[in-house]
């Protein structure tokens, strides 16, 4: 845990009016006890497993975003104490997590993940389909999730002109979806390598692990 660092960027955050969201994925519950102690509430994990067994050993008032793949048969056992869930890849899982938080009387915030980077990866939606997703008449009927914003991770790579491009690109998206008549509020991008891009191009989330609590082994 770097404190000077975490301070920096708390305060980097504060001035931008930018939410942090502690990516704790990897961190031992101790190690994330300290940085709550330090007045973070907000952490990230992107495994179901792993959130749903530090969970119960932390502070209750800790807001838990989902910021990994989401596999629809693990849909139940997050809905209960999940704040946020950013990483909503299809229809099919939008569905499921209405339908669970339903059950349960919550209406859970979402962001649909949105991919922008070069690399090649099974997650996110292109802007096309996130349109499509957004206007379908399936989504716009359930009643136990919001649709909050959208997330993106840029492409991992040195080249901070293509990081800019994919982020500008992105919040050009977010803000034709609020022309056309979406009411979206988060725009979920930035992480330890790539933040202060985001937060120039427009970000007003970032996700971030190794700037707080050190590189991660492995
Ligand atoms: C791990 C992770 C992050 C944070 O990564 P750092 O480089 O440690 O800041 C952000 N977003 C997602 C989706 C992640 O999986």
């Amino acid at each position: 845990m770097n404190w000077k660092m975490y301070d920096e960027l708390a305060g980097y955050c504060n001035t931008h009016r930018v939410t942090l969201v502690a990516v704790s994925k990897t961190r031992s519950a101790t190690e994330i006890l300290r940085v709550y102690e330090s007045g973070q509430k907000i952490f990230g994990e992107n495994k179901v497993q792993e959130m749903m067994s530090k969970q119960p050993l932390l502070p209750n008032d800790i807001q838990w975003h989902l910021i990994g793949h989401l596999q629809t048969n693990k849909v139940k056992a997050v809905v209960p104490f999940v704040y946020m869930i950013q990483s909503v890849d299809s229809l099919r899982l939008l569905t499921e997590i209405n339908s669970q938080s339903q059950k349960i009387n919550r209406t859970i915030p979402v962001l649909l993940q949105v991919h922008i980077a070069r690399e090649e990866t099974k997650f996110g939606l292109s802007y096309e389909e996130t349109e499509e997703l957004m206007r379908s008449k399936a989504a716009s009927e359930m009643k136990n999730v919001l649709i909050h914003g959208l997330m993106g991770m840029a492409t991992l790579t040195e080249d901070q002109n293509l990081i800019r491009t994919e982020f500008r690109s992105l919040k050009n998206f977010f803000d034709r979806c609020n022309r056309d008549g979406s009411e979206l509020q988060v725009l979920s991008m930035g992480m330890s390598s790539d933040y202060k891009i985001a937060v120039e191009e427009g970000s007003t989330m970032v996700r971030i692990g190794s700037v707080i609590f050190g590189e991660r082994a492995g």
